[in-house]
């Protein structure tokens, strides 16, 4: 049975005491050291303090404290004290790995340091070796390795205190790096902001700055250490009526604002309000000037609005003078062919009144002379015959005539629903013969018309006529006459619309020229609407033609009606007849006493009678001399209106009609365009 040694009181007080010594100078050492640790927000400082701490109380040959260095990839030393052996430096804890030796790397050690006795190198002056993890939260950050010559240094019993120092420092080295964040974090923001040239500033929940970027702080006039503290009415971008200001509402409602302000300078400032998600209520405060750009957006979008009106203007004259092309085209054509025709014709008519003459002479010779009983029998029809074929000819010479248009018109005050209805009666038993279904309408307003009621009838014939032709084939025949006012064009409006073939589009063109026609021989001569748009132009009218194949074909004619007082008169200076001719019937339709020029002389003489109130004037006369028509205009600028006509630019007569003109005309075919431009200057006079 093993004897029991008991130990006496007194050296177990003496141990008791030694003990309580041991635990209160441990306690104190790792409360100074944490004291150490917090005091200083530099961590390399307060770690070499400390570490000078330890060392001296474990009585240490050398220390030094070793930590991770992501950039690094392995611990870099960052405190020491007395000669730390070169391995131990540049590995730090992992050095002693190598050593085979019979200690505790306390890196990957849970229970602290634990101390034994191992075979350490000559060079390293030590001959126990004690390494305490630092840890923060179970991650590794480092290690603390302590050197001592003392062969009974790190006991068991400094165990808690080493590991007690190494959970201390572990913290300290967690919040620097957590400080060291925030801090780095913080001056990313504030470079960023700083790097923006918009304003930006961050409110508190009291609408005061906690941090303005530089962009603000130079606008504002202020440093950077000033702008702390500032109100939101200070920074000058909440709209004023603080706490119901943009800073006030986007910290009420915690939402996104977006607003537009404008200062008293004029400025136009975008800001918007950006409430910062959590319990602190802050919101961020960008604002933005943007008055250049919106003066330039709205520059932009007036420059597209004129780009698009002169677009318009542009498609619209190129249209009229692709139009007045046309028309002048057709003119000229007519005019050439009409001399042709009138020589032909008149050539013609004299042979066939003398055939026809003396036709009717056999047959009274034959109906008067008993002589002749038995010739008439057997002759009389084929005579019969000779003068019927002669008045056919001398038709068609009647009509060649009529498109050349040797017989002036001879306009009186007539209906127009008169003549359509005369006309309507003439077709009435074709129209029965061929179940067409004539529909008419005229308005109740109709004004009389100064026209050549034959010519007018001629023109409505043909218009007739010719739908009757196109509807031949067609199930539906229905044939639509119509007249109206168009008071914005002074002038009425006849349309003959059918449910005929409808025109080929490739017809369309060529219809109103002369001897065109789709026509099989003796049933058209193409010679219809070239007479009919002769006449109308006559008139100071105009024709045109809508038309679809399978669907049918409507002719609308415009026709000027008087609105102006007798007596006033209009002088048309063109220098092309085909202009001057179509100008004159307008106005004269119009009820204006026209007088015509031709050259600039005529032009100018006539131009100083006193009773000459409108001028229209082309600007080829212009372009013949420029000079007098300058000096010539000044002194009767006041009393007379001018309608300027831009057929063909000339340099130097363009600015001059312009300048003087009331109005410019592109080309001068379309009943509308002029009538809007008397509308215009009749409106002027009042
Ligand atoms: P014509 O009737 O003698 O052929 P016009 O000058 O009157 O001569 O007409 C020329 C051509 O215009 C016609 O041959 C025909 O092709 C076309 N045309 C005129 N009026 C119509 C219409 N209402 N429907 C279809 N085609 C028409």
């Amino acid at each position: 049975m093993p004897m029991l040694k008991l130990e006496p009181a007194v050296v177990r007080n003496r141990k008791t005491v030694d003990h309580q010594d041991q635990r209160a100078r441990e306690f104190s050492l790792v409360t100074e050291v944490a004291e150490m640790l917090w005091s200083s927000l530099d961590i390399d400082q307060a770690l070499q303090r400390a570490l000078n701490r330890v060392g001296e109380s474990f009585g240490a040959s050398w220390a030094a404290v070793h930590l991770e260095d992501q950039a690094a990839g392995k611990p870099l030393i960052r405190a020491q004290v007395g000669p730390v052996p070169f391995e131990v430096m540049r590995n730090g804890a992992g050095a002693l790995r190598d050593l085979r030796a019979d200690l505790l790397i306390g890196a990957d050690a849970t229970v602290g340091a634990q101390i034994t006795g191992g075979v350490l190198p000559e060079t390293w002056h030590c001959r126990r070796l004690a390494i305490v993890p630092i840890k923060a939260n179970d991650r590794a950050l480092g290690s603390i390795s302590l050197a001592s010559n003392l062969l009974g240094r790190f006991s068991s019993g400094d165990e808690a205190t080493l590991t007690a120092v190494g959970r201390v420092l572990g913290a300290a080295v967690a919040h620097s790096q957590l400080y060291q964040r925030v801090r780095r974090a913080k001056m990313e923001w504030e470079s960023a902001s700083d790097a923006i040239g918009d304003s930006i500033a961050l409110f508190n929940r009291d609408r005061r700055t906690m941090r303005v970027n530089l962009a603000l702080a130079q606008l504002r006039g202020w440093k950077i250490t000033e702008t702390q503290g500032r109100t939101c009415d200070e920074v000058g971008f909440c709209g004023g009526g603080c706490p119901d200001c943009l800073v006030g509402e986007a910290l009420r409602d915690g939402k996104r604002l977006d607003r537009e302000l404008v200062t008293a300078e004029g400025r136009i400032i975008a800001v918007t309000m950006l409430p910062v998600p959590g319990p602190d209520r802050t919101v961020v405060q960008v604002a933005k000037d943007v008055t250049d750009e919106r003066h330039q957006a709205r520059r932009l979008r007036e420059l597209s609005a004129d780009l698009q009106t002169t677009n318009g203007e542009l498609v619209f004259t190129l249209d009229r003078l692709r139009k007045a092309q046309t028309q002048l085209i057709q003119s000229e054509k007519l005019s050439a062919m009409g001399v042709l025709v009138a020589g032909v014709a008149h050539e013609i008519n004299n042979p066939l009144t003398t055939i026809s003459g003396y036709g009717q002479l056999v047959m009274a010779r034959l109906s008067d002379d008993p002589a002749f009983d038995a010739a008439a029998d057997v002759i009389g029809d084929d005579v019969a015959c000779i003068v019927s074929e002669c008045d056919r000819a001398a038709k068609i010479v009647r009509n060649m005539l009529s498109f050349a248009r040797l017989q002036p018109s001879e306009p009186t005050q007539q209906s127009l629903a008169d003549l359509c209805q005369r006309v309507v009666a003439l077709r009435a038993y074709d129209h029965r013969k061929h179940n067409v279904d004539m529909v008419c309408s005229f308005a109740d307003d109709l004004p009389p018309v100064w026209v050549d009621a034959g010519q007018i009838q001629q023109v409505l014939l043909n218009l007739m006529v010719n739908a009757e032709q196109a509807m031949k084939d067609r199930a539906e025949k229905r044939l639509e006459l119509s007249v109206r006012v168009e008071p914005t064009c002074g002038a009425v409006r006849i349309e003959v619309r059918d449910t005929g073939s409808g025109i080929d589009p490739d017809n369309i063109r060529r219809i109103f020229d002369p001897f065109f026609t789709t026509k099989s021989v003796g049933e058209g001569t193409g010679l219809g609407l070239s007479i009919v748009y002769g006449i109308v132009r006559d008139h100071g009218g105009q024709i045109s033609v809508d038309s679809e194949l399978s669907v049918g074909t409507t002719f609308s004619v415009r026709l000027p009606i008087r609105s102006t007082q007798s007596g006033t008169i209009a002088l048309v200076a063109c220098a092309e007849a085909v202009n001057r001719d179509f100008l004159s019937a307008v106005f004269r339709g119009w009820g204006f006493d026209v007088r015509t020029a031709s050259t600039t002389f005529q032009a100018l003489d006539e131009l100083h009678a006193p009773d000459v109130t409108l001028l229209c004037l082309d600007d080829l006369i212009v372009a013949s001399d420029p000079a007098r028509w300058r000096e010539a205009w000044a002194p009767v600028a006041d009393r007379v209106w001018m309608v300027g006509i831009a057929s063909r630019a000339g340099d130097e007569a363009q600015p001059l009609l312009r300048e003087s003109a009331r109005v410019m005309l592109a080309a001068p075919d379309d009943l509308c365009q002029i009538r809007a431009a008397l509308s215009a200057q009749q409106r002027g006079e009042q």
